[in-house]
Order: C-alpha cells, then structure tokens, then sequence
C-alpha cells in the first residue's frame, strides 16, 4: 500500500514557530545554567532547530524510552531504554518532546527526571493532541496543536519512514 504524507505545517511555519519558542525561552533562561533534554527518537530535528535558534550556552542530554504500540495506539507502557547520563540535582531543566498524545510518556519522563531533584523542570513540546489526552499534561513551551491525526516528518517516524522530511505531515 502507497502512504502519502500530507503537509499540515510548512517547513516556513515550523521555522517561524521554532523562532517564538526560543524566544520565550531565551527570555525565561537567559540568566540561567540550562539543561535541555531531548527524548528520543523524534525530538532530534526539532531540538537541533531549537538550541541553534536559543543562541545561549546551554547543555543537552538525552533519553530514550520505548513505548510498545498496537498500531497508532500506545498501549501504556514505557519503559527507559537510555537515561540521563549527566547530574541534574539543583540545575534547571527543560524536556524536549515531539508529541504529546495520551500524555502518558511525558508524565513518565516528568516522573523520573524529577525523582534526581532538579532546581526546576518545564516542558517543551513540538506537537500537542489535546483531545487525545488520557492523563493531565501541563506544556510550557507549546508549538502546534495538532488534530488526531498520525504525524511524520520534521525527525517524526512512521515505523523508521518519513522522518527526513522538512514539513509536518499527517498520513491516513
Ligand atoms: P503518548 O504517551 O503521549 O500517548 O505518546 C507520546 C509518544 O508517542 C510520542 O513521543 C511519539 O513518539 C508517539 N506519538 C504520539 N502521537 C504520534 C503521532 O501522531 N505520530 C508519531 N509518529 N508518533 C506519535
């Protein structure tokens, strides 16, 4: 079967939107030692976009977690795969995520990273399915809220495809 991505946010909307963040964050961090945390794998497009478009000095490490999945549907259950290799007790954090759906991933990593006590800890998300949410999901920095739809592109997969386009895209 032939999948079609369809283009939901341009590559020039995404830009325009990656400028707003990192200027919102800029202006909350910019007296402060950052630590910026990507989840992986779908965060790596847009946090490599985010941190040139930050131009301040901040650091970035890395988690990965698997979540096992009935066909677009996860099932609810992550598990760590990669933690945090760097100290974060007493520093200032920032998660870096792809997308929010069910919001279970993202409270699991808020769970576990807030578990080394760091000084604060907010959210950063890419994409926001609000009417997707099974648990409370509070995202500081928000980039598009996106129906329930099936997204790729811009670093986000279907099953290891798409992710090297430069727009967000949905498939049917
Ligand atoms: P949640 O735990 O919030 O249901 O799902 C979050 C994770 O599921 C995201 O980090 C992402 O990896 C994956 N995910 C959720 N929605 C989509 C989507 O529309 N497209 C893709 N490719 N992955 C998604």
């Amino acid at each position: 079967m032939q999948v079609t991505p369809k283009v939901l946010f341009t590559e020039a909307e995404i830009k325009q939107t990656v400028s707003r963040l990192a200027a919102q964050i800029r202006q909350d961090y910019k007296d402060k030692d950052l630590l910026l945390i990507g989840i992986l794998k779908g965060s790596f497009v847009f946090l490599a976009d985010l941190i040139r478009e930050l131009a301040l000095p901040v650091e970035v490490d890395f988690i990965k977690l698997s979540s096992y999945y009935s066909g677009t549907e996860t099932s609810g259950k992550v598990t760590l795969e990669l933690g945090l290799k760097t100290k974060v007790k007493g520093r200032h954090l920032l998660i870096v995520e792809d997308i929010i759906d069910t919001g279970i991933t993202i409270s699991f990593v808020v769970n576990y990273v807030k578990r080394k006590g760091p000084a604060s800890l907010k959210l950063c998300a890419l994409a926001d399915k609000p009417a997707r949410h099974r648990v409370p999901v509070h995202i500081d920095y928000l980039g598009f809220t996106v129906p329930d739809r099936f997204i790729v592109g811009y670093g986000i997969d279907w099953d290891e495809k798409f992710r090297y386009l430069k727009d967000i895209c949905y498939i049917k």
